[in-house]
């Protein structure tokens, strides 16, 4: 069966195949509902050329392997093609931005009358609001409609670009959904801004569970909770400030406070975790097996994560050591958080820092 999506895209003619096996393991590991009993998965809005798409300009695509064979076993891709979908046609004139950085115009490269601004803006508002339960998107650099930062944009009068600017369908759709995930392709190669978008999708959308199922004060509550750790290797400073929202609310007020609160949740997700923070929450973690351990199992363990922090090591050796003494010494608090729990080894989650 042919299914067409937005952007006009056949999904017959996509290059990578779903493994619904696979990306149920995911979503158990991340702690999101398996699709099996649900009907949901996790979907993610995507520039249709990364997925091998000839939609380009030029009639080519910017396949990337890793997003198309890799995420594509664990996220349902939504592909979007904006130039396409206000029909520019394939192959087309190509374009660019123009003017001030804040609110470029996107024209023609060879016509610069041929100004398709306010159809790439209205299109990037529209799928906005039809594309509400996505949990992330990931952009293709460096276009005029869909480059998420550092697009070339051209001085009116002519003259050299500057890399200052963003795509216009990207510009509107990440202005009416300011607290979605996204990410641009080139950046994904980085191991550090890999895991923090991956581990950004899969948090957004147990909020989105938890809006479906009704915001109430212990639903707030225990989903503070069991991301503690996850906000204390991105911020120890504001996961104080998010306790002191999740303090304040009560039942009459559960719908204002989750919407403060997952507000600053996710600017603190944006923020990476460096070594230091990281190794902040293994010392953390360390604390709550100080009766169970004797004393070489936990010189071994401060061992570990010192050289983890000066960069000697992954942060997977300190974390299976951990894991390993987790299984056998179980604590409730540390089995509910969302930091602990193991991610399918190929998405390649804490290989950074
Ligand atoms: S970058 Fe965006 S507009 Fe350009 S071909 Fe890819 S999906 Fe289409």
């Amino acid at each position: 069966m042919h299914t067409t999506w937005p952007g006009c895209i056949e999904a017959s003619s996509l290059p990578y195949s779903s493994a619904t096996s696979l990306r149920a393991i995911a979503l158990a590991f991340f702690g999101v509902t398996n699709p099996k009993t649900t009907g949901n998965s996790i979907r993610v809005g995507i520039s249709s050329c990364l997925l091998g798409a000839k939609v380009r300009y030029d009639g080519n695509h910017k396949l990337d392997s890793f997003i198309a064979d890799t995420l594509g076993r664990h996220f349902e891709f939504v592909p979007v093609c904006p130039e396409l979908a206000i029909g520019m046609g394939v192959p087309r004139a190509p374009i660019r931005l123009v003017g001030q950085a804040a609110s470029p115009r996107a024209v023609g490269v060879m016509d610069p009358d041929m100004d398709v601004t306010d159809k790439l803006h209205r299109y990037g508002r529209r799928m906005a609001h039809e594309l509400s339960d996505i949990s992330g998107y990931i952009f293709k650099s460096k276009s005029p409609s869909c480059g998420m930062e550092r697009v070339k944009v051209f001085p009116a009068r002519g003259g050299p670009g500057i890399k200052n600017g963003r795509g216009v369908y990207a510009a509107a759709l990440m202005a009416a959904q300011p607290l979605l995930p996204t990410e641009e392709e080139g950046r994904l190669g980085d191991p550090t801004l890999r895991e923090n978008f991956i581990e950004s999708v899969f948090a957004y959308r147990r909020w989105q569970e938890l809006t479906a199922r009704g915001v109430t004060a212990s639903r707030l509550v225990e989903f503070h909770a069991r991301h503690k750790l996850v906000l204390m290797a991105h911020d120890a400073i504001r996961l104080r400030w998010l306790g002191r929202i999740i303090a304040q609310t009560d039942r009459a007020r559960a719908r204002e406070t989750g919407k403060r609160y997952i507000e600053e949740f996710m600017s603190v997700l944006r923020r990476p975790p460096t070594r230091a923070r990281h190794s902040n929450v293994l010392m953390h973690l360390l604390g709550y097996l100080k009766r169970d351990l004797d004393h070489a199992d936990k010189r071994e363990l401060l061992t570990l994560i010192d050289r983890y922090r000066r960069g000697h090591l992954p942060r997977a050796v300190p974390l299976a050591i951990l894991a390993h003494h987790f299984r056998r010494h179980p604590h409730p608090y540390v089995a509910g958080q969302y930091y602990l729990e193991p991610a399918p080894e190929e998405l390649m989650l804490r290989c950074g820092v």
